[in-house]
């Protein structure tokens, strides 16, 4: 039988926005309530099945921190592929993952297939609704508490993904929804040829 091909695949993102917790979620159908910060990098990989080939996905799931903020580029170069995650409760979140999407259209492979994220869709998911309006001002900034509103609406994150040709999903590690969807998107995206 032929090979699996071999696809990179970098996770970038703010801290704490879920990266860890979508791969865990993807390749072991796992979810941790209080995952530990990644140092460094963690590498995992998972296979994905499309029509009629099957894709290994090598994952390099990188620390969000600022301090390892100089070690992206090793992790991002040579990638075919990069998730970039932010988290729909908090909008300073958008703001990095957009900031990482310059980087990487600068500095990365140009054929670089990249997929924009909103994760922790879990955390609203009762009274989200597209028409309420998101108050700017609202007293809950993604800070600690229970009660998480969303802050990123789902159609400015769409609308800025499509201007920029990015796929985008919303997901919840948490549950699983859109988790699979993330990555086997990815995977009919490359050029395999
Ligand atoms: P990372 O720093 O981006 O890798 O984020 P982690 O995966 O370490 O997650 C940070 C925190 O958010 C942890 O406490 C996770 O349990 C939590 N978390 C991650 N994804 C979700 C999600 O989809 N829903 C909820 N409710 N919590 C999440
Ligand atoms: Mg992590």
């Amino acid at each position: 039988p032929a090979k699996p091909i071999q696809i990179k695949v970098v996770l970038l993102g703010e801290a704490a926005v879920g990266k860890s917790s979508l791969v865990l979620r993807f390749v072991n159908d796992e979810f941790q309530e209080n995952k530990e910060p990644t140092i460094g990098a963690a590498f995992l990989t998972q296979k994905v099945r499309l029509d009629d080939s099957v894709l290994k996905l090598d994952i390099w799931d990188t620390a969000g921190q600022e301090r390892f903020h100089s070690l992206a580029p090793m992790y991002y170069r040579n990638a075919q592929a990069a998730v970039v995650v932010y988290d729909i409760t908090r909008a300073s979140s958008l703001d990095r993952a957009k900031a990482w999407i310059k980087e990487l259209q600068r500095q990365a492979n140009p054929n670089i297939v990249i997929a924009l994220v909103g994760n922790k869709l879990d955390l609203v998911a009762e009274n989200d609704n597209e028409e309420e309006e998101i108050s700017e001002d609202h007293e809950d900034n993604g800070g600690d508490g229970d009660g998480k509103t969303r802050q990123i609406a789902t159609e400015t994150a769409r609308a800025y993904a499509d201007e920029l040709g990015l796929l985008f999903v919303e997901t919840s590690a948490k549950s699983g929804q859109g988790v699979v969807e993330v990555f086997t998107e990815v995977a009919k995206k490359l050029d395999l040829s």
